[in-house]
């Protein structure tokens, strides 16, 4: 039997808006490799109601004293980032950027995975890494006004538990997107430079690091491998895969389905796009290249299909065409 009071407070609950601004209720998290548009996606997400997207939020603490925003401000005057670290700081005390990347790394790294895997990390490790993401994720939804963390950190080995870890360890819904790119983009992407963190690179120039070329192909296997990993470790219904390619070709198609999955309607985002609008780039940090250039734009990349020498088309091929084949390419673009 409903009481009086039962009514009351069932029918207030309704009412309240899905959106609460003090708790993150879960987190939308890009795995894959760099290079795959992941910062593009997470500026289109940032737009849809109640997402807060903040970039490569596992490097915050390395970039804060050493980079900038991508608004142009330190961390510390930034409007954005400066209250989240006060509200960190009062959850956590002040600990140095050292020791809370530390507390990271040492449960997300690669060499953590199988400890993560069958939960035999130590509990004093849990404990603090728990108590610094939660306190993280909550200053972020609080400041930014939403409740769903948009994290692009991805799969590579020092992030390879991540999405895991904030699942089984802070105990939040992780919504998980792969996406991934043609490895042959990739590396025409790596070939015209470094991708540094920073956004500070514009240079055109061979990259000077010996067997690149390797390097590059053997990160896009590996954290493509990682991120299909997580999608298998994930619980049913929170691991979607997006081509890059088809979002910039068919942006309200591949927006959808991606709102679906993540239950956010991105109309307003499709609206946008129609309308050949750009997008703010807003409070992000680990971005690359794209954050230097002001606001983004919507356009298929493809310079490499026919610039991409026919020896890099082969090696990649050769060394990584089984995985590409996974992924669903074949040697024809997609
Ligand atoms: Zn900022």
């Amino acid at each position: 039997m409903t009481t009086g009071v039962d009514e009351i407070r069932d029918r207030a609950q309704a009412a309240a808006p899905a959106v609460s601004t003090s708790k993150a209720n879960k987190v939308i998290y890009v795995t894959g490799y760099g290079r795959s548009g992941s910062t593009l996606l997470d500026i289109l997400l940032g737009h849809g109601a109640g997402i807060v997207s903040v970039g490569e939020l596992d490097w915050l603490h390395r970039d804060w004293s050493e980079s900038v925003c991508s608004c142009g401000s330190t961390y510390e005057e930034c409007p954005f980032w400066s209250p989240v670290g006060a509200r960190i700081r009062d959850s956590v005390g002040a600990l140095g950027p050292d020791e809370l990347d530390r507390n990271l790394r040492r449960v997300e790294s690669i060499l953590s995975l199988p400890a993560l895997l069958t939960r035999t990390l130590p509990p004093r490790w849990t404990k603090a890494f728990r108590a610094q993401v939660r306190a993280q994720l909550d200053a972020i939804a609080e400041v930014g006004s939403g409740d769903a963390v948009l994290d692009s950190s991805k799969s590579a080995r020092e992030a390879a538990g991540r999405a895991l870890a904030l699942e089984r360890l802070v105990g939040i819904t992780v919504k998980r997107i792969h996406l991934v790119r043609d490895g042959r983009a990739v590396l025409w992407s790596a070939r015209r430079g470094p991708n540094y963190r920073s956004g500070k690179s514009t240079s055109n120039e061979w990259p000077r690091f010996s067997f690149w070329r390797l390097r590059t192909i053997a990160g896009w296997v590996l954290a493509n491998a990682i991120a299909a990993l997580d999608a298998k470790m994930a619980p049913e219904g929170h691991a979607l895969r997006v081509h890059y390619e088809d979002l910039v070709k068919h942006p309200h198609r591949e927006l959808e389905r991606i709102g679906s999955f993540i239950g956010r309607d991105l109309t307003p985002v499709r609206h946008r796009i129609e309308r050949g609008e750009s997008f703010p780039v807003g409070h992000k940090t680990g971005g690359n290249r794209l954050l230097d250039g002001g606001p983004v734009r919507l356009r298929a990349d493809q310079e490499w299909e026919k610039r991409l020498s026919r020896g890099d088309h082969l090696l990649f091929w050769a060394l990584a065409g089984a995985a590409a084949f996974g992924l669903g390419y074949r040697w024809r673009p997609r």
